[in-house]
């Protein structure tokens, strides 16, 4: 992390963000290789990171938070990022900053009592499914239906893709309760054990210890009261939780780019050919120099987003860049990186393969960089 505050973070975010290094250090890094060989990363670490309140940032005392502050829960996101296997990241980030805080932000009183309150202590785990096997980049035709029965929602379809999915205790799930395109679309919390609800874990390239799931629905009957907010909103809070989710793969995006920048260099000052440490060709180190130069300027983006989400300002344009150029800049560096290894780059022992396999999904999850553009270019009137 640059020596820099940005007009963002404050001496409270700094001790914030050495407590939770210190926590990454101790009790995640040390374990991410084994848990990767293992698929897999203990549910007692969500536990974990509520207990030292991680998941409560963004939340008043009254749930169980200390928030809310969205810029310290950034400080978090940035943080965990750096444990060293995006699937921890990935599904301790999927439950801090989508299905709970969808129940945050669209949930009753006693909504957020009986969701979000255990999920802020890392008792339950969150998961939001939206994308279908058939429908991603265009949510508005998604098709799992959700239909009305006296005091219930019968649901009927299925969700491809969804961080959490096969782990999650309650999904945030998607639904057509309505006709055809955006309007018919609603959101309703589904619990793991009903009936008629089952998933399946998904093979990923990368992510490896985050369970990516399907989930299937067939005649799931789930009390009407799960509904979140208004029924056939379902489009616009998804639309309007998107900032959020998007902003956070930016900041993991940038704070990524920059541990895998450090990985290069490390490794090019000590691997040497032709008589000198790789590193010490100019191709290198103005590959190094152009890198940490993108790094920097994504940052100054991403922050400027979050700056003007904090403000409450419109900040569509900006989360849509910040999104697709941290992403697609992380991946880059992972590439260039894993170049600078040559043939050990390709071997499964060096972290850098991992990174390069992790960062792939920054340009597809959450919205890809193409929609990323679409959104923007719609603002020009054309
Ligand atoms: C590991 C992983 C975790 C995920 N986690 C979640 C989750 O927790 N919850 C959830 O709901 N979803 C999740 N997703 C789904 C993710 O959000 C979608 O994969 C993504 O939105 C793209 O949708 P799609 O896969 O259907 O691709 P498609 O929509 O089929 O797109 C395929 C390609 O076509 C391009 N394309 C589509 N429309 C346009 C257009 N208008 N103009 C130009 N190009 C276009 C896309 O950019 C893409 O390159 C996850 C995905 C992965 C891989």
């Amino acid at each position: 992390m640059a020596d820099q505050r940005y007009n963002l973070f404050t001496e409270e975010h700094d001790a914030l963000r050495a407590s939770v290094a210190d926590f990454v250090a101790r009790e995640i890094r040390p374990f991410v290789d084994g848990w990767e060989k293992e698929r897999d990363f203990p549910r007692s670490l969500y536990e974990r990171c509520g207990e030292l309140g991680l998941f409560g940032l963004k939340y008043e005392e009254e749930y169980g938070g200390s928030g809310p502050d969205l810029i310290a829960d950034a400080v978090v996101t940035e943080e965990l990022t750096l444990c060293g296997a995006g699937g921890v990241s990935a599904g301790l980030g999927a439950h801090k900053d989508l299905g709970s805080y969808y129940v945050y932000r669209l949930g009753s009183d006693e909504q957020r009592k009986r969701w979000l309150v255990p999920s802020i202590r890392g008792e339950l785990i969150s998961a939001l499914g939206v994308s279908e096997p058939g429908a991603g980049s265009d949510v508005a035709s998604l098709k799992t239906k959700a239909v009305r029965d006296g005091d219930s929602y019968v649901l009927n379809g299925q969700k491809a893709f969804i961080t959490n999915g096969s782990k999650a205790d309650y999904v945030v799930v998607a639904a057509r309760t309505g006709g055809e395109g955006y309007p018919g679309i609603s959101l309703i919390v589904v619990d793991k054990d009903t009936p008629g609800f089952r998933t399946s874990r998904m093979r990923t390239v990368g992510w490896w210890t985050s369970h990516t799931g399907e989930l299937f629905f067939d005649d799931c009957r789930v009390p009407a009261e799960n509904l979140l907010g208004e029924e056939g909103k379902g489009f616009v809070y998804i639309m309007q939780n998107f900032q959020w989710e998007r902003i956070v793969m930016a900041l993991a995006a940038v704070a990524a780019a920059e541990k895998t920048l450090e990985m290069g260099i490390e490794y090019g000052k000590n691997r040497e050919a032709f008589g000198r440490p790789i590193a010490k060709f100019q191709v290198w180190r103005h590959k190094f120099a152009d890198l940490e130069t993108e790094i920097h300027a994504a940052r100054c983006l991403t922050y400027h987003a979050l700056r003007k989400i904090v403000a409450g300002e419109d900040a569509l344009r900006e989360v849509s860049m910040a999104k697709w150029l941290s992403t697609e800049l992380d991946w880059r560096v992972a590439d260039d990186v894993l170049q600078i290894h040559g043939g050990y780059g390709y071997m499964m022992e060096f972290p850098i393969q991992r990174a390069w396999r992790d960062s792939r999904l920054g340009p597809i999850g959450g919205g890809t960089t193409e929609i990323m553009k679409e959104i923007i270019s719609k603002t020009y009137g054309l």
